[in-house]
Formats: structure tokens, sequence, C-alpha cells
């Protein structure tokens, strides 16, 4: 029979091997689970990649960012129920970022249809209804009236009228100018036409934009950037800095 003695080194002699069976087990099982993270959420390319990343633009009804971090629990669910296509979520090399979500409407802009909002288990993106949208601070915009259509549209038909005053010719096509001031597409998709983007009072179609009034959604850069075939004149821009 086996002395109380003789177990306990026995005992002794078997552990290391089976802390390293367990470990191995426990390795094998991290490597696995990494593994199906990865398959189900594929790398993608670093966000903001084309331009200065000041801030993140979180999907409607952020709570503030230190407690977004701390609440978000990374299920994925606001990016599954985003018919938009808005969803992003940073990868690997975002740090503390790793499994969050956002918004960069150099992929796709948010409509505000707030489902996102609706399945957010823990609350951190807060509930909201459509009719809520006024409320939303995802971003602000900006907007360059050097690539702006309508403002060079109005700039041409300026220097038209100087040089008419003046008795000078000019080549410009008989009107070229007043086609290429017809745009005007980003007041059309903003959800706060009229109060974000409103047109500049005897302009044609030439915006404005009104940034305590804009909700961020980035609906306007979508457009512009069809528009103008590559980088917009008008775009949203993060407010809430990266922590
Ligand atoms: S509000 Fe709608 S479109 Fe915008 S991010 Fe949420 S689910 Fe997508
Ligand atoms: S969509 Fe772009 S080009 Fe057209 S009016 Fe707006 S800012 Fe100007
Ligand atoms: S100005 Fe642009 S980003 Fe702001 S609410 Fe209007 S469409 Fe959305």
């Amino acid at each position: 029979m086996l002395t109380r003695r003789a177990f306990v080194t026995s005992l002794a002699k078997a552990l290391p091997a089976v802390l390293s069976f367990a470990s191995a087990i426990l390795a094998g099982q991290f490597l696995l689970a990494r593994k199906t993270t990865r398959s189900l959420y594929p790398s993608r390319k670093l966000p903001y990649a084309d331009r200065v990343v000041s801030g993140v633009i979180r999907p409607p009804g952020a709570v503030e960012e230190d407690r977004f971090l701390a609440g978000c629990i990374r299920c994925y669910r606001c990016q599954d129920v985003c018919d938009k296509g808005a969803v992003q979520f940073f990868t690997e090399s975002a740090g503390r970022y790793f499994h969050t979500p956002y918004v960069d409407p150099a992929k796709s802009a948010c409509d505000l249809c707030m489902e996102c909002t609706q399945v957010c288990p823990t609350a951190v993106l807060q509930p909201m209804r459509p009719q809520d949208r006024a409320q939303v601070r995802m971003a602000s915009v900006a907007l360059d009236k050097d690539r702006c259509l309508s403002h060079k549209a109005k700039r041409i038909r300026h220097e038209q009228r100087l040089l008419s005053e003046l008795g000078r010719p000019h080549t410009e096509v008989e009107g070229e100018s007043e086609r290429r001031g017809i745009c005007g597409e980003c007041y059309m998709v903003c959800p706060q036409r009229e109060r974000a983007i409103r047109y500049e009072p005897g302009s044609l179609l030439a915006p404005l934009v009104y940034e305590d009034e804009c909700v961020g959604c980035g609906l306007c850069e979508e457009i512009c950037r069809v528009v103008l075939r590559g980088e917009p004149a008008i775009k949203a821009v993060p407010i809430r800095p990266m922590v």
C-alpha cells in the first residue's frame, strides 16, 4: 500500500508534467479562440487612412468616450444590424480601441436609422429613435469652398461680370458656369437641411455650413465624393478626441 510520504513524493514528481499538460490545453484554447475571432472579424485596413486622425466618429447615441471604452463588450451587434454598412470596427493595431465600432463616411455614411442604438446590449449606444436625430452629435462638418463646384461657379460668374464690365473678352462658353453651378447635392441629402447646410443667399446652390447644427452623419461627404469622383469638398470632422 502507498504510504503517505510515497504518495506526496510521486505527486511532486508528476506535478511538472501535469502543469505542462494543462498549459498546453490552455494555449490551444487561446489560439483556437483567436483564430475563430479573426475568421469572424477579419482584419481591415486601418481606419481614417486617408485623413489625419484627430478623433473618432462613433455611431449615434454613443456615451462619453471613457465610458464607451469601458462599457462596450465588443459584441458586433451594431455592425450586424446596420444595413447601410456604416459601422466599421477597429483592428488590433488600434490598441485599446480594438474591436470597438466607428463610422468612416469615406466608406459609408450613417443614415440615422438608429437601429444600432436599439440593439446595443450595454446601452453605450443609448437607445434613440429616428425622430431624435437632431440630438445626435457624431461629428461636425467642414467645407472647402475652393473644391466645391457651386462656389467655383459662383467665382467664375463673378469674374465674368467683372470682365464684361471692363469690356474685356472672356472665353467662357455660354451657360457653362450655370451648369457647373448646378450641384447642391450635399444640401439635398442633409437630414439637417436648412439648419446645418443652407444655400448662400443670392448664389446658385452654393452651400454654407453651420457646424453647431450638424449631427455628423457624413451623408454630405458621401455624396460629394461621388459628385467630385474623389476627394470631397465637404467632410464630416471628428469632434470626439481619442483618449
Ligand atoms: S444609425 Fe443606422 S445607419 Fe447609422 S450606424 Fe446605426 S444602424 Fe448604421
Ligand atoms: S456636393 Fe460638394 S460640390 Fe456639390 S455643392 Fe455640396 S460641397 Fe459643393
Ligand atoms: S452637414 Fe453633412 S454631416 Fe452634417 S448633418 Fe448635414 S449631411 Fe450630415
